[in-house]
This record gives structure tokens, sequence and C-alpha cells, in this order.
């Protein structure tokens, strides 16, 4: 992810103001954690591409006893996830990591309890994100991760085009085999609802999108692009969707 390149640059301030960076909600992250468990008391969690924190506040908050670290690469979202933090009392168990998600290196082999990566995986790719970080994983570990696939077998031209320039999906079946081939055992998949990406985040999304400042190009191309995908969801969405993915080491 190269941050000086304007249009990302664009995208990214269109998203300044959101605390959810992509499609979930914390009814999604609390259910996933419920099917993430039994976990230690106190279980040592990685938030990979945390953003400002949407799922880290709610780990923090469920998981009393939990240590979390969250990464991501964008400086300014770590800001606000600290603020976010010390609002909701939880700072003292949030350390966060600027960084890259496929460079944790530093990290001893099995010495996280928790993997959890919300809608940020695809950044590096997701073979390649479920590859890196299984070694990370306690035996009695979990991975949690989020990511967009096809839902049916013949999706429409004109999503297909849409997803092969921004990301080529594949069906949750090939994604359950890559998890698989990767060397973990699949525990659950469940299927975002339709509401954690029209209320969660395309809502707020539009909404700045149709204050963007139509005299910077970069601003206004990334408004339009918001607000193209959006109408692609509404009239697609059933073809594609985000999956939660919860992981264990086979
Ligand atoms: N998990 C958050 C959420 O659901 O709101 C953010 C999802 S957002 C679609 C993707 C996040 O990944 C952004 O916060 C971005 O800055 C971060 N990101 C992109 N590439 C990354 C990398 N290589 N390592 C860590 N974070 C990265």
């Amino acid at each position: 992810m190269d941050l000086n390149d304007p249009e990302l640059k664009a995208m990214l301030e269109l998203h300044e103001g959101q605390l959810r960076q992509g499609p979930g909600s914390r009814r999604t992250t609390e259910l996933l954690l419920s099917l993430a468990g039994p976990l230690p008391e106190e279980p040592r969690v990685l938030d990979l591409g945390c953003g400002p924190g949407a799922s880290a506040l709610v780990l923090a908050e469920r998981l009393p006893g939990a240590r979390i670290t969250a990464v991501d690469v964008h400086a300014p979202f770590l800001r606000r996830l600290e603020e976010h933090a010390r609002e909701a009392g939880t700072a003292d168990r949030i350390t966060v990591r600027e960084g890259s998600m496929d460079a944790l290196d530093d990290l001893p082999d099995g010495s996280v309890d928790l993997v959890w990566s919300e809608g940020a995986a695809y950044t590096v790719g997701f073979d390649r994100a479920l590859g890196l970080w299984r070694r990370l994983l306690a035996p009695s570990g979990a991975l949690v991760v989020t990511e967009c696939g096809w839902i049916v077998d013949n999706p429409s031209e004109e999503a297909r085009r849409f997803w092969d320039a921004a990301y080529p999906l594949r069906s949750t079946a090939a994604n359950i085999a890559a998890a698989t081939a990767a060397g973990y055992t699949v525990t659950a998949a469940y299927l975002l609802p339709d509401s954690d990406w029209l209320d969660s985040y395309y809502a707020p999304l539009e909404a700045d999108a149709l204050r963007a400042d139509a005299s910077d190009p970069y601003a206004a191309a990334a408004a339009e692009g918001a607000l193209r995908e959006a109408e692609l969801y509404r009239a697609h969405g059933h073809e594609y969707g985000y999956m939660g993915y919860v992981l264990r080491p086979a």
C-alpha cells in the first residue's frame, strides 16, 4: 500500500470519519467471537488491519482479560483507535502497532490465542495471510477472518466485471479449501447480513461521499467510486458477500 498515492489518499480521507472501514457490525463481531471460543482467561489477541478499531474495541469489551495488539499501516486510524479505547476505558489492554500485517516476523511461533482480521486480509492476499498467520497461533488458538467471495455459482456480468478489476473473488468452497490447504480446520463459516454492508458501512460512507469536494478530482473520483460500489451492492449484493471464517490449527 503506497500511502503517497493520491488516489489511495483520497480514498482514505473519504473513509476518515467512519469507525467501520468495511462491512461488519458489533453483532457480527460478537457472534464470530462466540464461535471462536473457548479461549484462555487472559487471551493474547492480534487484530490485523484493525482500522480505527471497530473490532478491537468490541474484543476488548467482551474479553476483559485480553491483551490486544492492533496492527495497521495507517497511523491516523491507530490514533483514533487509541482515542476510542481511552473513552471506553480499555486503553490499558490495547497496544497499537503501526506496520504491515505481513511483517510479523518478530512474533514467536504459537504466541497468540486469537488472531482477528475483519475485511483486511485481502490487502496482502487471503492465501498469503492465512499462510503467514498460521505459525502465530497457539495449538488451541483460533483465527477469525472475514473475506469477500461469490455466494452464487453464476454471478452477473456486471458484478463479475467490477470484482475482477477490484479484487477477483472466489467461492466459499474455494476459500475453505485454501484454508484447509494452509493447515487449518474450518469450524464455522458465517455470511455477514445485508445490514452489515448497508447500515454499518455504506450509509455513512455515502453520506460523506455526497459531501465530497467536487473541485478536487481525486476526492470526486473516490466519492463516485464509493457511490457506484454501494449501488452495485444494492443491485447485486445477493451474488457476493463477506464470510466470517473461524479457523483452528489442524
Ligand atoms: N478491520 C477494519 C474494519 O473492519 O473496520 C478495517 C478494514 S479496511 C477495509 C482495511 C484496513 O487494512 C485498513 O485499515 C488499512 O489501513 C489496513 N491495511 C491495508 N494494508 C495493510 C497491511 N499491509 N498491513 C496492515 N494493515 C493494512
